[in-house]
């Protein structure tokens, strides 16, 4: 038994997904620097009950869903901007962005290593503590169990939030309703997308998912982490133009940190954004 009930040491923070990960502080476990690591805006705490309400469709005592679930991370405080939130990191990826940190999610054949029961184990335990669960990737939505899980959590008292870069927009549409909380990544324009996630596709799923999130009104943050090998000064600023024409309305741009651990050269934009636009740096 973790006497800390999986929380890292005194002192040590927590992290947020692959963009703004430091290489070596891993959620999974087994794996080095497991869950210890920050590099978040923090806005004030709003720690407030979930919004939004979704009728559970599975009633009974805490169904197993059967997710793949590569790593957890009992305490974050940026996963969901304002919140106190454990996470999930669901393995298995379409995509092969060059900046992903967490290339052993992508497999989707990897077997999970933490079972869900651990999970809602936590949950129970940190009940009044913790705001709520993250399922973050990977690409969570892959896994057809997530809509189960999203609803044990919501049946349990826990806001749901959601990492996504967008890649099945309609399971996304399935487990919307389900979902307090949405950080969508939009990795480029749409003709800069095979560049970006090394496929021939992506980008009408993508924008498919985005208006989905901004037609469901559910709160949002829309992340696109900068690179300076794969995006232009000018292409960031038109991709901003788009996204708030779009009705996006909170954009973080990442600096992204490249697999030997350094930051990327700054593009000007990170420097100075567009009005109204939060800038995440690879601290
Ligand atoms: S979309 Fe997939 S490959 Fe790209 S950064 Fe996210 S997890 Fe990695």
């Amino acid at each position: 038994m973790d006497p800390r009930d999986g929380l890292p040491p005194p002192g040590h923070l927590v992290q947020h997904r692959q963009e703004g990960r430091i290489p070596g502080t891993h959620p999974l476990p087994g794996i080095s620097g497991a869950g210890v690591t920050v590099g978040c805006d923090r806005p004030a705490p709003v720690r407030q009950a979930p919004a939004r309400q979704a009728p559970a469709r599975h009633p009974g005592p805490d169904p197993d869903p059967r997710l793949e679930i590569a790593g957890l991370t009992a305490l974050s405080t940026c996963d969901w901007p304002g919140r106190l939130v454990a996470t999930v990191f669901l393995q298995g990826c379409p995509w092969r962005c060059g900046y992903c940190h967490n290339p052993e999610l992508l497999d989707p054949r990897t077997p999970g290593r933490v079972p869900w029961p651990r999970v809602i184990d936590l949950l129970r335990r940190r009940r009044g503590l913790l705001d709520g669960l993250v399922f973050s990737g990977g690409e969570p939505t892959r896994q057809p169990g997530l809509a189960t899980a999203m609803e044990v959590v919501r049946e349990l008292g826990f806001g749901v939030g959601l990492h996504t870069a967008g890649a099945y927009p309609g399971r996304l549409a399935a487990v919307l309703p389900l979902v307090d909380w949405v950080g969508l990544d939009v990795k480029a324009l749409p003709d800069g997308y095979p560049a970006v996630t090394g496929i021939g596709s992506g980008a009408d799923k993508a924008f498919a998912s985005l208006r989905l999130v901004l037609d469901a009104g559910v709160e949002h943050e829309v992340r696109v982490s900068v690179d300076p090998a794969l995006h232009t000064e000018g292409g960031v600023w038109r991709l901003v133009e788009l996204l708030t024409r779009s009705g996006v309305r909170r954009i973080v741009l990442q600096q992204v940190r490249r697999p030997d651990g350094s930051a990327s050269a700054p593009l000007p934009v990170l420097i100075a954004p567009p009005r109204g636009v939060r800038v995440r740096r690879a601290e």
